[in-house]
């Protein structure tokens, strides 16, 4: 048993958990999906969590604070096994154990690490397999809770905080699930609902803690609120940590303006009062970045960095934001970015970025970020609702969630995929 296990977890039917634990990833190393699809390295011997835990398909007695059939069968699109597509299966409805919540799921977006989770992954790889539901990016309404659950009431619309760490590390107590320290208490170790453990592409998901649910503010509903607990949050949490390096007169680049790139502008437009720049390969990009908000967009090339420290007046980008991560966009921030500014690396491309007294420029520095907190989800979903930031959506419902993630990798979609479940 790994110390500081959560009380609330899931229960683990007999036989399933409780293999050796070892987080096998040294403290601070960012879990799902960077290192891991960057490096292929293992992560060790991780215990592994049933991803069905919790759920038990016998009907139990009327529950008061239930609506709907206990024991009904409900439809999941889960990752069946590692290098395949998602399949959709029939599932018990999931109960609630003690201080457990089950949502209705109302929207799941469709990420493009999933793609990532069905082609590029071993059996070993990852500190949990297959079978599990997808969709690490929900929101629904309260369904059920379990038993000492207060707060929160029956049909409230809310939203899934996707990493889920162990609840008790230092990190974890200030909302920092991202970089939990003790991976191997948390109900999926360095992942969450559709990383490891079921997701929201079901009519139901179960909540191991009401703690990753935030209620929506007014003016949100869940379909429109599912992408910001992804695509939403993680350039949030880029952005909101070099807020002190934007202020008026400070210039920010986004490069790569896709789904989170989009977000990215629009965040800095409403949370900052720099000049924003963009830079993209793709004309369409550069339209949807104008269209967001930016000041000026820029076709990527070999000339780009050159251009950004004209349009700067020759200092430089105070804050870079590379959606992307290539060995080519991680030069191009460096050769323009202003000295003292942020480099910080949010795409999952793997390019390195060479450091030496002789370049970036003087006290630059250079991170990167994964996901946001739970804190930050708050007020990215407070942003979106009043709408200064608003992604753009495709619905589908759950019998075409494969199509959906065909096109997202054939790059047909315009926007944000949101399966509707319910
Ligand atoms: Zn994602
Ligand atoms: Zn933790």
């Amino acid at each position: 048993m790994p110390p500081h296990r959560d009380r609330t977890e899931p229960k683990v039917p007999a036989g399933g958990a409780d293999a050796p634990a070892a987080t096998g990833r040294p403290p601070g190393e960012a879990p799902f999906p960077r290192f891991i699809g960057r490096t292929g390295k293992s992560l060790g011997a991780l215990r592994y969590f049933p991803p069905n835990a919790g759920m038990h398909p016998a009907a139990s007695a009327a529950d008061p604070q239930t609506t709907g059939e206990r024991g009904a069968a409900m439809r999941a699109l889960r990752l069946m096994r590692w290098n395949s597509e998602p399949e959709l299966v029939e599932l018990p409805e999931p109960e609630p154990g003690p201080g457990q919540v089950v949502i209705r799921v109302g929207g799941a977006g469709a990420c493009h690490s999933d793609l990532h989770l069905m082609h590029d992954f071993q059996p070993g790889q990852m500190p949990w397999d297959p079978p599990f539901t997808l969709g690490h990016e929900n929101a629904g309404w309260v369904h059920a809770l379990g038993e000492g659950v207060t707060g929160l009431e029956i049909g409230q619309p809310v939203a899934v905080y996707g990493p889920w760490g162990c609840g008790f590390c230092e990190r974890c107590r200030v909302g920092v699930e991202t970089y939990c320290e003790n991976t191997s208490a948390s109900p999926a170790p360095g992942g969450g609902g559709g990383l490891g453990a079921d997701g929201g592409m079901s009519e139901f998901m179960l909540i191991p803690h009401p703690r990753f649910l935030v209620p929506l503010p007014d003016g949100l509903d869940p379909v429109s609120a599912a992408p910001i607990t992804d695509a939403g949050l993680t350039p949030y949490h880029a952005i909101r940590r070099s807020w002190g390096k934007l202020p008026p007169g400070s210039t920010a680049v986004v490069i790569g303006v896709g789904g989170l790139g989009h977000m990215g502008v629009q965040i800095l437009k409403a949370t900052t009062a720099a000049r924003i720049i963009a830079v993209d390969t793709r004309e369409a990009a550069l339209k949807l970045a104008l269209a967001s908000g930016a000041d000026q967009a820029l076709l990527s090339g070999k000339d780009t960095a050159a251009e950004i420290r004209s349009a700067t007046g020759g200092r430089g980008a105070d804050v870079i934001l590379d959606f992307v991560g290539s060995d080519a966009t991680l030069a191009m921030a460096g050769a323009a970015a202003r000295m003292v500014g942020d480099i910080t690396i949010v795409g999952i491309a793997g390019g390195t970025l060479p450091v030496s007294f002789f370049s970036p420029p003087y006290e630059v520095s250079v991170q990167s970020t994964y996901w946001g907190s739970r804190p930050e989800l708050i007020e990215v979903l407070d942003l979106a609702a009043r709408g200064l930031v608003s992604p753009t959506i495709v619905t589908y419902p759950l019998e075409r969630a494969v199509e959906a993630y065909r096109r997202l990798q054939a790059g047909e979609l315009s926007g944000r995929a949101v399966i509707t479940p319910s």
